[in-house]
């Protein structure tokens, strides 16, 4: 079978502090794609194969968190991945390659691991599926108020950003915390986030400042907001409607930019309906 593993996206992120072990404390609302990378999981020998636009651009080793996610749970396994999400942007396409494999083995009768966390700070959000405020550094996870299935536009500059070197840069590590999570529909929720930063979208800029070029295309093309995800380079917009959103990616499109117009996904992400990618 065939698992969705779908982009995930801080549509908020404060960093609120540092652990003496040098992780940091975040506090994010998380939700999800529909679009993003697929695997396919069956049992054997451990081997991984890569296609999709990305592939190239993946470690096809031991290292490569598909196969990671499977040592963890104590398990070789053949996996087939479509790399559709361009890596190291911000969008968490590896920690949503390990959850699905995860989740693929765990469908055949293996149990998850005990600290999934420990390969990655978005895995256990990738894992859950579903929209979730996320605290701790990644291991404390809440539900939120319904998430509407807003049209959105994903575009990245073609800039691999390294998560640590965008923490490094950070100018403050003691942020306030998210308000509470309160909203009922599209405009009290776009309302809510006006309240709200991706407290990495600074340090991420003055490493990549094509990424304030990317944040203002999509408001010239009609976002009601406009935001950074995770340590970028990826930027997302939310739109009115699909169509508002398909014409914006359109006029978004350039050589160098990864461009996609896709949905929120309200719940969980059990396959994908069409999205344009430019
Ligand atoms: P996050 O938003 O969680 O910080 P990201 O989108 O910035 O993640 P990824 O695409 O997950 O970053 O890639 C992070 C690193 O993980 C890359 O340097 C890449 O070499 C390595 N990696 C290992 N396995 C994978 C995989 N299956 N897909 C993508 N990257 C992988």
């Amino acid at each position: 079978m065939i698992q969705p593993a779908p982009a995930k996206l801080n549509l908020a992120l404060h960093v609120t502090g540092r652990r003496a072990d040098g992780y940091h404390l975040l506090d994010s609302l998380v939700v999800f794609a529909r679009h993003g990378d697929a695997v396919e999981v069956v049992p054997g020998a451990s081997a991984l194969t890569v296609d999709g636009p990305f592939a190239g651009d993946v470690p096809v080793g031991a290292d490569n968190l598909c196969l990671r996610a499977a040592r963890t749970m104590g398990t070789g396994a053949r996996i087939h991945l479509t790399k559709n999400l361009p890596v190291a942007s911000g969008i968490g396409g590896g920690s949503a390659d390990a959850a699905a494999v995860m989740r693929a083995l765990a469908a055949q009768g293996h149990a998850l691991p005990a600290d999934p966390a420990a390969l990655g700070a978005d895995i256990p959000v990738c894992l859950a599926g579903q929209p979730a405020r996320m605290r701790g550094v990644g291991e404390r996870l809440d539900p939120v108020p319904e998430v509407p299935a807003l049209p959105i536009v994903l575009v990245n500059p073609g800039i691999p950003l390294s998560t640590p070197a965008v923490f490094k840069a950070l100018q403050r590590r003691d942020n306030s915390p998210m308000p509470e999570p309160d909203w009922h529909d599209a405009d009290s929720l776009i309302g809510w986030l006006g309240k709200t930063r991706n407290d990495l979208q600074p340090a991420a800029i003055s490493l990549a400042p094509a990424i304030s070029e990317v944040l203002t295309a999509l408001e010239g093309q009609g976002a009601r907001l406009s935001r950074m995800s995770g340590s970028g380079a990826t930027c997302f917009g939310l739109f009115d409607d699909a169509d508002s959103a398909a014409r914006a990616a359109r006029a978004l499109a350039r050589p160098d930019w990864w461009v996609v117009a896709s949905e929120l996904a309200s719940g969980p992400v059990r396959g994908y309906t069409s999205t344009a990618t430019v």
